[in-house]
């Protein structure tokens, strides 16, 4: 038998073998219990988290015919024409390898007819968001009815490069990064299965390197084994990824401290001739600088100042953002380092924290204390925030997020806009207010983009900053409507994102392209089963409606 990959080896075979993704898991077996199957998923998430695994048995298991508690029998005729792996009703397409277009239209020609063997035809769309726009639109227009025999599973790590309108008409599941403990847990099964004689703690090692994802992790401990004969210890691991051992990297941390630049100069040049990753070497640093403060916090012993722990942390997250993006990692991670020591003197981290107010502040002008009990309060409304919504209501916030741009398109008018822009200056009086600081400090920083009669887009220049704005949005639609005097729905977006689905409006719009900017509703829990609400005028109603709306205005609403 040829060889085969722990990870393709060890890849789960049906939903009690999936770790990492307990809510995801839940969702889908109950789902197959009550037989409340969606006809369209779109599964988002980092790498090698599981998604096409997942899809894989979805499409199994809606097809069993001795479906038990969720989990497919493996032994009927479906299952094993589907293990068999030609089954001519799974039918998988990786949009990354093309732009898909053929492949759409084949599917909209095929998708009436019935499964030649199986219950359902299982449509499983890898990597979605590589499709090109006009392989969207013909997607579209099959999700918009699909057939009763017939499911689409698409699959993206970047849901961002999703249009709305797709993401609308699908049940959208959120694979998250999978935590330590479950990557440690299953290498630690596979370690056991092989009897591979290795040191614990480069299990950890490895799971800290690898990002969340299982793909990655499992790669390296394949790699480890044929790097290595016999016991595998850390400095095997060390060499194979180019790492930079613990006590090389307490010695930086010392001499950076020290302000000794022309050792940190020799040190990072020593490591850079060495081969080592630069953005591993980072994240390594935060690591050990996490692990050192939570020493301090915990038997307040610790070699190290913890001011500059602090500081430096900040500093080195910022440093592996932009890392990703460097043409020339090496001068970047140096000149930044040295930034570092030169701006900050080590005499606490005031330099930093002063700035940080500085570009939050509001144009007003609130003395610094007072912002500085804003952004605690920002901190902490965020957090408590955050950690009282479910994680498992994740996938509600972009699907409500996309109903809401797709309605405020419809529907957006430049006058509303100017009102709403007018009335947004009065956020600052809710600056300190003890109930609405922290949304108030938040929407200062946005823009707003396009407004209807009930919906407004705004947009921000960061990812992570949006997607806080799914978990606040509660709160923010309460202070608006103090402020404005009428309820609004709110969507946020990223500059980017805005840019796209504008021109897309656009490019829809004089195209005539009249399914795809079809208004929603909000409220009915239907639109995840397409069935759209009969009481909203026809489709090419609504795209005369919003010319006559939105019209020339269009190009001036984006500044
Ligand atoms: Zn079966």
């Amino acid at each position: 038998m040829s060889y085969q990959t722990f990870y393709r080896k060890y890849r789960p075979s049906d939903l009690d073998d999936i770790s990492g993704q307990k809510a995801i898991v839940k969702i889908i077996k109950n789902s197959l219990k009550l037989n409340r199957i969606s006809h369209a998923y779109l599964f988002y998430g980092p790498r090698g988290t599981g998604k096409t695994t997942l899809a894989r048995i979805l499409a199994k298991n809606v097809n069993c015919l001795n479906l038990e508690d969720g989990i497919a029998c493996g032994k009927c005729k479906n299952c094993l024409s589907i293990l068999n792996g030609n089954c001519p009703d799974i039918i998988e397409l990786d949009a990354a390898s093309n732009n898909g277009v053929d492949e759409i239209r084949e599917i909209k020609n095929k998708v009436s007819l019935v499964p030649t063997e199986l219950k359902y035809k299982v449509y499983v769309i890898d990597e979605v968001h590589m499709l090109s726009i006009g392989a969207f639109n013909a997607l579209l227009k099959t999700l918009e009815e699909p057939p009763e025999h017939v499911i689409f599973i698409l699959a993206t790590t970047d849901i961002h490069k999703v249009p709305i309108t797709i993401i609308s008409r699908c049940q959208c599941l959120d694979f998250h990064r999978v935590c330590e403990e479950d990557l440690v847990n299953r290498l630690s099964h596979i370690v056991k299965l092989e009897n591979i004689d290795i040191e614990p703690e480069i299990l950890r090692n490895i799971a800290n390197i690898s990002d969340g994802g299982f793909r990655d992790a499992i790669g390296m401990l394949d790699k480890l084994v044929s790097y290595t004969n016999g016991k595998i210890i850390l400095s095997d691991f060390e060499e194979l990824n180019g790492v930079v051992s613990l006590n090389k990297k307490r010695q930086f941390l010392k001499i950076i401290e020290n302000k000794d630049i022309q050792s940190v100069i020799q040190f990072i040049d020593d490591i850079y001739n060495d081969g080592k990753d630069l953005i591993l070497f980072s994240q390594d640093l935060m690591i050990l600088c996490r692990d050192l403060i939570i020493d301090y916090y915990s038997y307040e012993d610790t070699n190290y100042d913890i001011e500059f722990l602090l500081s430096f942390v900040e500093k080195v997250n910022e440093l592996v953002i932009s890392l990703k993006e460097a043409s020339n990692m090496r001068i970047l991670f140096e000149t930044r380092i040295l930034s570092f020591i030169y701006q900050n003197g080590l005499s606490g981290n005031k330099t930093l924290k002063n700035q940080f107010t500085q570009e939050n502040s509001f144009k007003n002008g609130s003395s610094v204390e007072k912002q500085d009990v804003i952004i605690s309060s920002v901190e902490n409304d965020i957090s408590r925030e955050e950690s009282s919504v479910d994680k498992s209501d994740d996938s509600e916030f972009y699907r409500r997020n996309a109903i809401i741009v797709n309605n405020c398109f419809c529907n957006a008018s430049k006058k509303n806009l100017n009102f709403i822009r007018e009335y947004w200056g009065k956020l600052s009086d809710y600056a300190l207010d003890s109930k609405y600081g922290a949304v108030a400090c938040y929407l200062s920083d946005a823009t707003v983009r396009a407004a209807s009669d009930h919906e407004i887009i705004i947009t921000f220049s960061y990812e992570s900053v949006v997607t806080r704005g799914f978990r606040l949005s509660g709160l923010i639609e309460e202070l608006l409507y103090k402020i404005l005097g009428d309820s609004y729905y709110v969507s946020f977006l990223t500059e980017k994102q805005w840019n796209i689905e504008k021109n897309r409006y656009i490019e829809n719009k004089n195209s005539g392209n009249h399914y795809v900017y079809q208004s929603l509703d909000l409220k009915d829990d239907s639109v995840g089963n397409h069935t759209m609400n009969s009481d909203f005028p026809s489709s090419e109603s609504i795209a005369d409606e919003a010319i006559k709306l939105f019209g020339e205005n269009i190009v001036s609403v984006n500044e």
